[in-house]
């Protein structure tokens, strides 16, 4: 990559964010296209967001992919909102047009398309779980009701916030108990828990679901991709369920992003040759 006076520039904004794997999927992207484009990681701290926003915007970015803990903020932030950022509250995509602010989220149809993609997994008409109730537990809520699931069924620690997650999708979406997901067809953990067990350590089941009572016949994908395999994931496994971890759907959201600001057929191979595992 050489950087000219024509570079266009695209980045990351979070806190942390320099573990991000975000800028090897973007530029393995630009260079797989033969984009004169960068894409940088920027720290910024919650205090200093809309400023470091609004001077992107002034700077002319291209866009930004935002992460924790600032979707919902950028989200307020923005002059125009999709559909999906109006419902979540939260955006993990902004692109910057002649001044102006639109955010999006890819986080739900990032998703989407590695169940289509890898798995052939179409949610219509499915019963689908989700353990969680945070941003990613939210979208994916959204994205299989919006995808035809016949039932959605949230399970979390905090069974309010389940319910409020619930209630992005009436009547396909309700709170339920971790033992209602023993029929689920396709389960997705969108919790962090399984980052979180150190080495050694005896996992604690997120939101009480034990991943023996799940297995064959049945997809399980959790979210999290650092370790490439959770506790979680591999209890699931030996007990016979296909699964997934979150390296497919943080791959997916990103192409979606390179579509959207680039215009281009987004080159998924190369970008799955910039990231580990
Ligand atoms: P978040 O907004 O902070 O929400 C976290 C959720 O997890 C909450 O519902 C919380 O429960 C629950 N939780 C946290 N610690 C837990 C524990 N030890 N046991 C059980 N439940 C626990 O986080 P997020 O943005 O949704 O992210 C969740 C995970 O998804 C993270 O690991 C993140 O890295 C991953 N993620 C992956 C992708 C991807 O592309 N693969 C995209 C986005 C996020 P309470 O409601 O009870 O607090």
């Amino acid at each position: 990559m050489s950087l000219s006076a024509r570079t266009e520039l695209a980045g990351v904004i979070g806190s942390p964010v320099r573990h991000s794997l975000s800028p090897l999927l973007h530029n393995a992207a630009y260079r797989a296209l033969g984009l004169d484009w960068a894409y940088l990681a920027f720290e910024v701290a919650p205090a200093d967001l809309a400023t470091a926003v609004r001077g992107a915007a002034a700077l002319g970015l291209r866009g930004l992919s935002v992460t924790m803990p600032h979707k919902d903020e950028a989200a307020a932030l923005a002059d125009r909102r999709s559909p999906a950022v109006r419902r979540l509250g939260a955006a993990n995509t902004l692109s910057f047009s002649k001044g102006a602010i639109a955010a999006d989220s890819t986080d739900g149809a990032g998703l989407l398309a590695d169940l289509s993609v890898s798995l052939g997994f179409d949610p219509a008409g499915s019963r689908c779980g989700v353990i969680g109730a945070g941003g990613a537990a939210r979208a994916a809520v959204l994205a299989l009701a919006e995808a035809g699931a016949a039932e959605v069924l949230v399970v979390n620690r905090t069974p309010l916030r389940a319910f409020r997650a619930a209630s992005l999708a009436p009547g396909v979406a309700r709170l339920a108990k971790p033992d209602e997901l023993e029929g689920a067809d396709l389960v997705v953990q969108a919790t962090p828990s399984g980052m979180l067990a150190g080495e050694g350590e005896e996992p604690g089941w997120p939101a009480g679901v034990d991943p023996a009572r799940l297995g064959s016949g049945q997809i399980v994908v959790d979210l999290v991709y650092e370790p490439a395999e959770t506790a979680f994931l591999r209890e699931a496994r030996r007990f016979g369920a296909v699964t997934r971890n979150g390296l497919g759907m943080l791959v997916h959201q990103a192409a979606l992003q390179v579509a959207l600001w680039t215009g281009e057929r987004p080159p998924l191979s190369a970008m799955w040759e910039a990231v580990p595992g």
